[in-house]
């Protein structure tokens, strides 16, 4: 009985790690992942900015809003994904603030999850 539980065992073990190790590598070495984040250096500092002033001058959810709740924006989301378009990422009408419950249900929502900005 011993001998067949350590096989098991083993078995598993063995092939687990392999296939994390090969999912990791392939996102290091992938140079498309690398100029994107170095792009969206530039990008925060300003985003980050605008966000603030945004959240500042628009402070509640409106999700929470239309459901006639009170609840603090925290996300300032792009009501059209941007999908690294310039002109609608940075167009304010198509900014508006959600709390972040309300974000998160948005971005299950859309394929790809591509709502990380
Ligand atoms: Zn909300």
């Amino acid at each position: 009985m011993n001998a067949l539980e350590q096989t098991t065992t083993n078995a598993s073990v063995a092939v687990r790690p392999k296939t994390f190790t090969e999912l990791r590598e392939g996102q290091r070495h992938s140079p498309v992942v690398t100029r994107d984040s170095a792009c969206e250096r530039g990008y925060n500092y300003r985003w980050r900015k605008a966000r603030i002033a945004y959240l500042i001058k628009n402070p509640l959810c409106v999700e929470c809003a239309s459901e006639g709740r009170t609840e603090q924006a925290v996300v300032v989301d792009h009501i059209i994904p941007h999908k690294g378009n310039r002109e609608l990422f940075w167009n304010k009408n198509n900014w508006q603030g959600l709390c972040k419950r309300h974000h998160d249900i948005k971005t299950a929502k859309q394929d790809g999850g591509f709502g990380r900005v």
